[in-house]
């Protein structure tokens, strides 16, 4: 039987920001997700914003988490090799009505410590985003909102976790808790039993479900749906800052905003649902985006789509972000209500988690020798011409370009299946590299990183899995 210090349930951004700090310590940590590549679930479809917590709820652990994490992210996406680049944003005013609200924004800013937002004048707005809406009255700057790789951050945390000894069981489902008296003795899983000392649910969509295997029912989980547009990187109308529309209580609203690699992110819709697999994108969700996004940037070209997405945030009833410990099982963490700025805190959470397990009494001396840095995969189309020509010296694959539109090289593809957690499916690969994200969606390399794939892992192509086991993508050979 497997045997942990720590078992942490999901791979999102909350179990491996944990697992990559409880690997600072003398433990053994073991992360389980159902799916089959780390990653999470609301952690690769959201707004990959990284942001500074100015519009929480002040007093809160959620605005507490966020507010610490935003200053983390310069180094640590220096150490760890993750695209970050603090853009800013701008929360421009179109109405009197809107302009009204801007004091209680500040004000809001400042009683959550971000201290940095600023006044701009309709003026200055225009002069910072040529393409907002002409008729702004004036409005916010927050410098520190930033942009991020959602995929790379939770890949790269994970990477550097297993680094410092963590182990990944991942395509490995927690079906069961087993309770011994006040404590839980180990999880049932779909990969045998795993006896563990402390249990971490980061289960993000279901970890109400995990909840309820450890006796507690006191909240539920409604996914709330949030569609998106992602549009070509050549579109007519683009902006630099992540622009923002005034919040309203149910959803920081519809923003339009550059991503990290230089596409426009238009979006999200929240809507409320029952289903925790529907990740449908739907005429009126995206005509939506359309309505509200054109109120602040009026050109905004939607025909530029190159692709539609939707994410599920975990919405928590009642609400709140919330890590509990409890009196009757003693040595379990149960997080929840990590929502709509789960990604940003995830680095704090991980501190808060492993304080948190030291506080009901984990032993947990600190390593001397934990390593904090992580290479990345070099970005082959990022290089200078030469050191392209000197990779491709040491390995000629680094001269084959597999994905025309991102300029992704078979070099790089070969690399992320070989690495300690591999890629080992089409979208694993994608994740990590871009094949397969940009303007033809896969159209011409989608078939050629399926044959990649099956060579390096040596299965037949009709063995490759878009995702998760059994999302085979090739039936059988036509001719
Ligand atoms: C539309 C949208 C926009 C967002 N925008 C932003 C943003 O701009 N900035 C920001 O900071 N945050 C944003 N968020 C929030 C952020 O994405 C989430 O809060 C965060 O990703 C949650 O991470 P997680 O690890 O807790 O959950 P998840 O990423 O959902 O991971 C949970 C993991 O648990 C695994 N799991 C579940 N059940 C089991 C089981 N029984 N056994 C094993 N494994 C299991 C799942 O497979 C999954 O991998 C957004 C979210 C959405 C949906």
């Amino acid at each position: 039987m497997l045997k942990t210090d720590v078992l942490i349930i999901g791979a999102g951004a909350s179990g491996c920001a944990i697992a990559r700090e409880l690997s600072k310590y003398q433990l053994d940590v073991m992360v389980a997700d159902k799916n089959e590549d780390v990653g999470g679930d609301a952690s690769k479809s959201n707004s990959a914003i990284i942001h500074t917590g100015y519009d929480a709820s002040p007093g809160t652990l959620e605005s507490q988490l966020v507010v610490a994490a935003n200053p983390m992210y310069d180094k640590l996406s220096e150490d760890l090799e993750i695209p970050f680049e603090r853009v800013g944003a701008i929360l421009p005013a179109i109405t009197d009505e809107q302009f009204e609200k801007l004091p209680s924004i500040k004000e809001k800013a400042f009683k959550n410590r971000v201290y940095d937002v600023e006044y701009k004048t309709a003026e200055q707005l225009l002069k910072m985003e040529p393409n907002l809406n002409p008729e702004v009255k004036g409005g916010l700057y927050i410098p520190r909102e930033s942009i991020i790789d959602p995929f790379l951050l939770v890949v790269a945390l994970a990477e550097n976790a297993q680094e410092n000894g963590v182990s990944f069981l991942l395509s490995t489902k927690v079906t069961g808790l087993k309770i011994e008296g006040d404590r839980i003795a180990g999880a049932e899983t779909t990969a045998g039993p795993i006896e563990a000392k402390y249990v971490i649910n980061a289960a993000g969509l279901y970890c109400d479900e995990i909840a309820h295997m450890a006796g507690k029912d006191d909240y539920y989980v409604n996914p709330r749906k949030g569609q998106f547009y992602i549009l070509d990187k050549n579109t007519s109308c683009k902006v630099e800052h992540i622009v923002l529309p005034i919040p309203t209580k149910l959803t920081k609203g519809k923003l339009m905003c550059p991503t990290i690699h230089g596409n426009m992110l238009v979006g999200p819709t929240a809507e409320d649902l029952t289903d925790k697999v529907d990740k449908s994108t739907t005429r009126e969700g995206l005509d939506s985006i359309e309505t509200d996004v054109r109120k602040l940037i009026p050109k905004v070209n939607l025909r530029d789509s190159i692709t539609q997405y939707c994410g599920l945030r975990p919405n928590r009833n009642p609400e709140g972000l919330h890590v509990d410990t409890y009196d009757d099982v003693k040595n379990y963490v149960n997080l929840s209500g990590i929502r709509s700025t789960g990604l940003t805190g995830s680095v704090a959470l991980g501190k808060y988690v492993a304080q948190t397990l030291i506080d009901i009494g984990m032993k947990a001396p600190f390593k001397t020798n934990f390593i904090e840095k992580r290479k990345n995969i070099p970005c082959f189309h990022k290089l200078s011409r030469n050191d392209q020509n000197l990779l491709i010296k040491q390995n000629p694959l680094y001269g084959k370009v597999i994905c025309r539109c991102e300029t992704i090289t078979e070099g790089e593809i070969v690399e992320a299946i070989h690495r300690p957690i591999p890629a080992r499916s089409v979208d694993a690969v994608k994740r990590r590299l871009r094949a397969g994200m940009g303007r033809c969606q896969g159209g011409f390399c989608g078939p050629r990183v399926i044959d990649i794939l099956a060579r390096e892992l040596n299965i037949p192509v009709t063995e490759v899995n878009k995702n998760n086991k059994g999302s085979y993508m090739i039936a059988g050979k036509v001719r």
